[in-house]
């Protein structure tokens, strides 16, 4: 008998339960990872970048107090006195607009990043060259850099909470959920594929792309999606200046990793199921003519790895879904569908949780904007511009 047990032990899951545990240190609390190892994991596999340039105040709150918790990570993780540091590259974000329409949301959207106390550059072209001397910018309507932001070693933090977690109480088991018993309303058992059977007041779906395969062992359906996305790692043979997580209007990403730089490129269409294979021909069909582009001396460079992982993709505008789902027991709460800015809110993801358990209701940040229910209201809360 538990109080809660999450199931999926990715940082969403495992935020959630260090919240609890911060709050109710006596609660009882287990994690139900089917992949200890977390090769699969989107916590592992992530870009892992924290950025303030959103256009929805609950989405930039939410990254803020992702960039405290990440930023201090090493003093809140402490096990036994022992800080747990963790790798946070700094070296900012640059959105570059390409189009008349593309500047607009950027402008709108730097009001109110400004607004909230984010620190964030609009910059013409020009300006781009003088920062950016190996970027193209022939074809910039506008861009938007914010210095502070930046990225974070995320298997480092996976690995830190848990050790945390575990220290703190939470019992990780591995295993596969596979069903649940639900009476007078609530449900009361999560069966395992070891042969298991937990019984708790509270159970978690924080299974990220999986999350749709859990609700529907409860019998409804959600709009997320796994969207597939292949991250591909290359050299370039000339030494560039410091470049920043650069969101490129053209739909392509790139951040300095390592020796080399790591690309991306969201297919929204390619959404609906899980695909492993490392298609590598994408990187020189979709990937390279982008970034090649966009910096000149990538058209030069040298394909050394590539991985395969998945979006949460929240078909229904983007953006998460949090919170029971009318209709249905509510001690069994989601937090998914964060396409590609969920680790950085899953810190403000687990503390939403666990207010929701402790509470009652969001208390720090009020996230209704976010709550699953929206989906039956018909209530869409998409992000101006960047969508993912
Ligand atoms: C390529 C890529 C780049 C990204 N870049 C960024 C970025 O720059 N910034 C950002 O903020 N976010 C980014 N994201 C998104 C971010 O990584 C995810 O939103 C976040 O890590 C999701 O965490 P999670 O805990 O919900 O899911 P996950 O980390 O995927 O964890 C879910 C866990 O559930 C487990 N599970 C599944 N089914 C079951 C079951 N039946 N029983 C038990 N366990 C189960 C899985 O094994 C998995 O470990 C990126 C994602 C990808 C794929």
């Amino acid at each position: 008998m538990y109080d809660v047990v999450m199931i999926g032990g990715g940082l969403h899951g495992g935020f959630a339960a260090w919240h609890l545990l911060k709050r109710e240190p006596g609660l009882r609390i287990a994690i139900v990872e089917k992949d200890p190892t977390y090769e699969f994991a989107a916590s592992a596999r992530s870009n892992a970048g924290i950025r303030v340039l959103f256009s929805q105040e609950e989405n930039l709150r939410m990254s803020q107090y992702g960039h405290e918790v990440y930023g201090n990570f090493g003093e809140l993780m402490a096990v036994d006195g022992t800080p747990q540091p963790l790798s946070f590259w700094r070296h900012g974000y640059l959105f570059i607009a390409n189009t008349a329409a593309q500047a607009d949301d950027m402008a709108a959207n730097y009001e109110v990043q400004t607004a909230l106390g984010a620190e964030a550059d609009l910059i013409d072209a020009a300006e781009l060259k003088r920062r950016r001397p190996s970027m193209n910018t022939d074809d910039v309507t506008l861009a938007c850099h914010s210095p502070k932001d930046g990225w974070i070693d995320p298997y480092g933090a996976l690995m830190g909470l848990k050790r945390k977690n575990q220290a703190l109480g939470v019992t990780y088991l591995k295993a596969a959920a596979t069903g649940f018993t639900v009476t007078g309303g609530a449900v009361r058992t999560v069966t395992l594929d070891t042969g298991e059977t937990l019984a708790a007041d509270w159970f978690l779906n924080t299974t990220g792309a999986w999350a749709r395969e859990i609700t529907g062992m409860l019998g409804f359906d959600i709009p997320v999606a796994p969207l597939p996305r292949i991250t591909f790692y290359f050299e370039c043979r000339e030494q560039l200046e410091q470049h920043s997580l650069t969101i490129d209007g053209k739909g392509c990403s790139f951040k300095p990793e390592g020796k080399g730089y790591v690309t991306g490129h969201t297919v929204f269409s390619r959404a609906g199921a899980f695909d492993w294979t490392v298609h590598e021909d994408r990187f020189e069909a979709e990937n390279w003519p982008l970034v090649s582009h966009r910096i000149p001396a990538f058209e030069t460079v040298k394909l050394v790895n590539s991985w395969a992982c998945h979006y949460a993709l929240s078909e229904w505008d983007g953006n998460a879904l949090l919170g029971a789902w009318p209709g249905q027991p509510e001690n069994f709460l989601m937090a998914t569908g964060f396409s590609g800015h969920g680790l950085q809110q899953a810190p403000a993801s687990g503390r939403a949780l666990s207010e929701l358990i402790l509470d009652g209701g969001f208390q720090a940040l009020d996230l209704n904007r976010f709550a699953a229910s929206r989906v039956l209201e018909g209530r869409k809360e998409p992000e101006r511009g960047v969508k993912a």
